[in-house]
């Protein structure tokens, strides 16, 4: 084991992610949370709601050591691959073409969101949820530092599944890095907090997942909306949803028997 090499490569990822979210999360809050602060309205998903005082600096504590344990163990897997390590992984494009290239760039991306759609839903089983899941949940208004303040063991569930695919399928390195770069970046907006809608046609708004962290149980995925629609677990207009309604479909209002209150909410 060259431990120096090692202490190399952890260092500059656990950096990369780290400055990542400062770079993408303080440009959100310099422009609305410090620069337009007087006027939520215009621009904040919540505007009556802020995180309580000191919420705001657990969020960044917890987010950058998470991401450094993230770091840490990612530039342990890169390590090993600098050794010799056998995985599905290649380097030259020229070995697969260009055709299998970009098609399981998209597939990797569309597996990584199922499968963290799925390991989100199951973080939101009653027990799991109580003792997990819920430190994240505690950000009912999220800034761009509630991106991964949450739980080591839920940030751990969510490297786990998300590295999953790269030991079965072959994957060109370039796009495993350019999935995650995007799947960090769009989860940072997404927690932003900030009324957001994307130009690219697949990325719902950042009302999508804002709305889950007000409504708890519904609206499980990540960056596509496909999974939620499949399960019927989008929002519906006028269900009532909250902490302790669980199983993602929220409840009928009572005095609500009309059909109307069954559709989805359009994101
Ligand atoms: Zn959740
Ligand atoms: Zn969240």
């Amino acid at each position: 084991m060259d431990w120096a090499a090692w202490g190399g490569i952890v260092v500059a990822s656990v950096m990369a992610g780290v400055a990542i979210l400062w770079l993408v999360g303080g440009y959100y809050h310099l422009r609305y949370y410090r620069g337009r602060a007087a006027d939520p309205a215009s621009w904040k998903c919540q505007p009556n709601r802020f995180l309580r005082p000191g919420q705001d600096r657990q969020a960044m504590v917890l987010a950058t050591l998470n991401l450094s344990i993230g770091g840490l163990i990612s530039g342990t897997l890169v390590y090993f691959l600098t050794r010799g390590w056998k995985t599905p992984i290649y380097y030259e494009v020229a070995e697969r073409g260009w055709l299998y290239t970009i098609a399981t760039t998209v597939l990797l991306f569309i597996l990584m969101d199922g499968l963290a759609y799925y390991a989100h839903r199951a973080l939101h089983h009653k027990w799991v949820f109580r003792y997990i899941h819920r430190w994240h949940h505690k950000f009912l208004a999220p800034t761009p530092f509630v991106v991964t303040a949450m739980h080591p063991v839920e940030f751990l569930i969510f490297q786990a599944v998300t590295f999953l695919p790269l030991f079965i399928i072959p994957f060109h390195y370039v796009s495993i890095i350019v999935v995650l770069l995007y799947v960090l970046i769009f989860n940072i907006i997404d927690h932003s907090g900030v009324r957001l809608t994307s130009k690219i046609p697949w990325q719902g708004p950042s009302m999508f997942h804002d709305d889950h962290h007000v409504h708890f149980h519904c609206n499980f995925g990540q960056h596509l909306t496909l999974w939620d629609r499949m399960h019927g677990t989008l929002r519906r207009v006028n269900r009532r949803y909250g902490a302790e309604v669980f199983g993602g479909k929220g409840e009928r209002a009572a005095d609500s028997a009309d059909r109307a209150g069954d559709a989805f909410v359009r994101y």
